[in-house]
């Protein structure tokens, strides 16, 4: 039976801070339906302190922020959207149209098609996170979506430069300095300077991710990509505490809403973590989000063995797995449940963040149980159709057809098979 060194919030606590959300957000959206541009100023000025008649950027401010990159800074970003590229080209090789003749003359396909629109939201409040750019507006332009809008707020008071260079690199068609429930409203239910989009897609804050959630149904989504969380899954043999604990406040540094949790088989090396945390939380620049995310959210668990491991890390169904075990594979054989697992102490989440080129928008708050994360699928429609190429192809599934919707009193459906097995198969259906 696992023991906890270390619980996190209560599930009342979580629910009582969810409803507070879910009300300002339902609000806010209210409001951008009712007076449009004017409701999407207000907020704007209200949370980022952020005026302007347009949120659209011009080609020269984007310009300018292209230019401001250093050429170390331009060549990292490029090298990282490279990466992205290579990956969601691959993802998008491997869907491939189908056509299939399931009996003599019946023939039935999908196509994979395209959104004509999607909306890309960058995170970028606390900090301008430009990673964000790479993993929406380029995985959108592989998938061959043809208008890719895209929102970052502004950081610091104006366009956050690195996020807007990297929203320009990656080829988006469209650049709005707009943050939250505003940028993602406005981009869902459109206003008179902003047209609407098919899909809004992009990890956010509990506000963007709730704002998405309800406008969810009048737009697609791509999944539910609320604050970060991260699982490790750690013994002695593939990794140290001083590692683990690294990698645990790596991300609670998101921000005070982001769980950390460490999964051991090893009380002592639960308890050296757990001091190696403290010791960090004293000299990391940003301890200030780490320490209350961690005190607030993270947890320390104590497993007997490796099958209860991999029970309790799918019961957790976390963002991110990063798996330091003397055996990383078992968990890739037997884990069921997480956004992206991270195998071994070489690599580890800030790569999949950054750089590697797999995609970092990942599904929060257990929405691991039922999806993956944001790819080019998430941008194509799978589509299907069928034809039938004979006549007696059409009078077999008539027959089955009509004695079907008679099963069901579909009366209506029943003589569309009906005037068909007569017209193709010039007899009535046999009952
Ligand atoms: P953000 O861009 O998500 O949100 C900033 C916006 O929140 C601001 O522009 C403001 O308009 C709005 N806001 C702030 N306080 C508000 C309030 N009280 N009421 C209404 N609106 C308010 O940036 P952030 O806040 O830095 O958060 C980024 C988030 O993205 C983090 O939680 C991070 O963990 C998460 N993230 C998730 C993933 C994922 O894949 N799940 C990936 C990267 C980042």
């Amino acid at each position: 039976m696992a023991q906890y060194l270390k619980r996190g919030a209560s599930a009342e606590t979580r629910a009582d801070a969810d409803r507070k959300v879910r009300d300002i957000v339902e609000a806010a959206l209210a409001d951008i339906e009712q007076r449009g541009d004017a409701a999407v100023r207000d907020m704007s000025i209200r949370f980022d302190g952020w005026d302007r008649e347009d949120y659209r950027l011009t080609d020269a401010e984007i310009e300018a922020c292209v230019d401001s990159l250093t050429p170390q800074e331009r060549k990292d970003i490029e090298f990282a959207q490279t990466q992205v590229r290579n990956f969601a080209q691959v993802q998008r090789a491997s869907m491939k149209d189908v056509e299939v003749e399931t009996l003599p003359g019946v023939v039935l396909g999908h196509k994979n098609i395209p959104l004509n629109s999607a909306g890309c939201y960058v995170p970028g409040g606390k900090y301008p996170l430009l990673a964000g750019a790479h993993m929406s507006v380029i995985t959108a332009k592989v998938a061959g979506v043809k208008r890719v809008v895209t929102c970052a707020p502004p950081f610091q008071g104006r366009p956050a430069r690195a996020i807007v260079a990297a929203q320009a690199l990656a080829g988006a068609d469209v650049i709005y300095a707009l943050g939250g429930i505003q940028a993602v409203g406005a981009m869902a239910i459109g206003t008179a300077s902003i047209d609407p989009v098919d899909i809004l897609v992009g990890p956010g804050n509990a506000f963007v991710a709730e704002a998405k959630r309800q406008l969810f149904g009048r737009v697609g989504i791509d999944l539910f990509a609320g604050p970060t969380e991260t699982l490790i899954i750690a013994d002695e043999v593939g990794c140290d505490p001083e590692i683990a604990a690294t990698d645990i406040l790596g991300q609670v540094e998101h921000g005070p809403d982001s769980p950390g949790v460490l999964l051991t088989n090893s009380e002592k090396f639960a308890r050296e973590t757990m001091a190696e945390i403290e010791r960090l939380l004293q000299i990391l620049p940003t301890a200030e989000h780490a320490r209350k995310a961690w005190e607030t959210f993270g947890e320390v668990i104590v497993a007997d063995s490796t099958e209860e491991m991999v029970a309790i890390a799918d019961e957790i169904a976390s963002e991110h797995v990063q798996v330091m075990t003397a055996d990383p594979h078992y968990f890739l054989d037997n884990m069921t449940n997480y956004g992206a697992l991270f195998l071994g102490s070489r690599t580890n989440v800030s790569f999949g963040d950054k750089v590697i080129g797999t995609n970092h928008t990942l599904p929060t708050r257990k929405a691991a149980r039922y999806t993956g994360g944001l790819w080019v699928g998430k941008f194509l429609k799978t589509c299907t159709y069928q034809r039938i190429e004979t006549d007696e192809a059409s009078a077999l599934i008539g027959d089955y057809c009509s004695r079907l919707c008679a099963l069901e009193g579909f009366a209506g459906h029943g003589e569309q098979a009906n005037i068909r097995v007569r017209r193709f198969g010039g007899r009535e259906v046999p009952y």
